[in-house]
């Protein structure tokens, strides 16, 4: 039974989890320029210390553990933690954010491993763009990446694409036809003003209504409203007709979705932070090297979610400033 209800009635399933905050891409939306990861081995939750925290969530009523990062494939000897993360009962959802660089090496393994569920981000087809956009990325590498997990048969891959005016706005129908010609499913972004660096990318601001005009303009009559699936979260799809690809938006900034939210996050050093929007955050990693029981420890996290707010503040984006970063919370 579902003990994770928060004062607004909003049922918490899903945890997403950062297994590092170290990044092999400097997105320029998700960590500002001078951004460094200093973090400390001995800072970092190991893998016993996040699967035991995710049996407590488990325990509590969570069904889905998203890993994420930073870079969640960066982080060493990753399929050891799926593999622990996979035996904890009442877990029926594990999938993965990336940015495809290591797929080519670990995809196979990764489904070996259980994990065929993968959210992949990609801004751009335009190598040049791709290596301004990420300080560094190869394109060519990802796109393998991509094709890698098509290949072993890894899916539903859902394609998340950040779409910023004036820098990659003009490929929203390209990366449509991208995602049909692979049978992905495709998610446009709005940028959100999180830590210094998505502050900065405001004035880049691509507005939902403004993707849904233009897919509407290319696709038409093709497209077919779908019901929510239990693993779309904010998302609203839209199914285009005879092909297997799903476009969807995620406006965090455009709306509110926060009435069905059901998530909350955890850093790579094990802050449980309840929203996106909030500088609150409780320390799980002090409590599991505490000498607090695990019922201790649940009645915590318990405690902690009657703290989630009840909406996210993007609005007032100078009050907003967060020290933290994407890259640290994970997205
Ligand atoms: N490295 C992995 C990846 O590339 O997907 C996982 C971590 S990344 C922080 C997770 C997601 O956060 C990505 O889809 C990224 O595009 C998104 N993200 C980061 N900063 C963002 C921002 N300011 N606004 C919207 N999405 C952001």
């Amino acid at each position: 039974m579902n003990q994770l209800i928060d004062p607004f009635d909003r049922h918490i399933t899903y945890l997403r989890v950062s297994v590092t905050d170290h990044c092999n891409y400097r997105c320029h939306y998700c960590r500002d320029e001078d951004h460094q990861t200093h973090t400390r081995r001995s800072e970092v939750l190991s893998f016993e210390e996040i699967a035991k925290i995710v049996r407590l969530f488990a325990e509590l009523g969570v069904t889905k553990v998203r890993l994420t990062g930073g870079e969640p494939l960066l982080r060493k000897d990753i399929l050891y933690l799926t593999k622990m993360l996979g035996e904890i009962p009442g877990l029926t959802d594990i999938p993965l954010s990336t940015n495809a660089h290591l797929l080519p090496t670990m995809a196979s393994q990764l489904m070996d491993y259980g994990i065929n569920r993968l959210n992949i981000s990609l801004d751009t087809l335009n190598p040049q763009r791709h290596k301004d956009i990420t300080r560094g990325g190869d394109l060519d590498i990802v796109i393998k990446g991509i094709d890698k997990a098509i290949e072993v048969g890894m899916g539903p891959i859902k394609l998340n694409m950040v779409v910023m005016k004036g820098i990659n706005d003009d490929e929203i129908e390209e990366m449509v036809e991208f995602a049909i010609g692979r049978g992905l499913d495709i998610r446009f972004i709005e940028t959100m003003p999180i830590g210094l660096a998505g502050i900065e990318a405001v004035d880049r601001h691509y507005s939902e209504a403004e993707i849904l005009e233009r897919i509407q303009k290319r696709y038409g009559n093709k497209l077919i409203a779908q019901k929510a699936k239990q693993t779309d979260g904010p998302a609203k799809a839209l199914l285009i007709e005879d092909t297997n690809t799903r476009v969807a938006t995620i406006s965090a900034v455009s709306n509110h979705f926060c009435g069905t939210c059901n998530r909350v996050r955890m850093t790579a050093k094990g802050d449980l932070v309840l929203c996106l929007g909030q500088e609150d955050s409780v320390s799980l990693r002090d409590a599991i090297r505490s000498s607090m029981t695990d019922d201790e420890i649940k009645a915590l996290i318990v405690s902690a979610i009657t703290k989630k707010p009840e909406k996210h503040v993007f609005s007032s984006v100078i009050d907003n400033i967060s020290n933290r970063q994407m890259v640290e919370i994970g997205g």
